[in-house]
């Protein structure tokens, strides 16, 4: 699975950090969110559920 953020299009919204925390964090001084790291096959599930919540649709999934 290969996951990118649209930084742009990010809204600080943290939800893609409460389903898959160990996947994206945020930035402390505008909480646009990065990638911490590819997801291992465990993550998949959340890293989904992420990409799903987002409220700006800015985490694309390539599987
Ligand atoms: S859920 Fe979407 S808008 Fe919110 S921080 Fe994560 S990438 Fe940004």
């Amino acid at each position: 699975m290969d996951v990118t953020i649209d930084q742009d299009g990010c809204v600080g919204a943290g939800q893609c950090v409460l389903a898959a925390p160990g996947v994206f964090d945020q930035r402390d001084f505008d909480g646009v969110a990065f990638i911490l790291k590819e997801p291992d096959p465990d993550q998949h599930d959340a890293t989904r559920d992420a990409a799903l919540h987002c409220p700006a649709q800015a985490i694309q999934l390539l599987e």
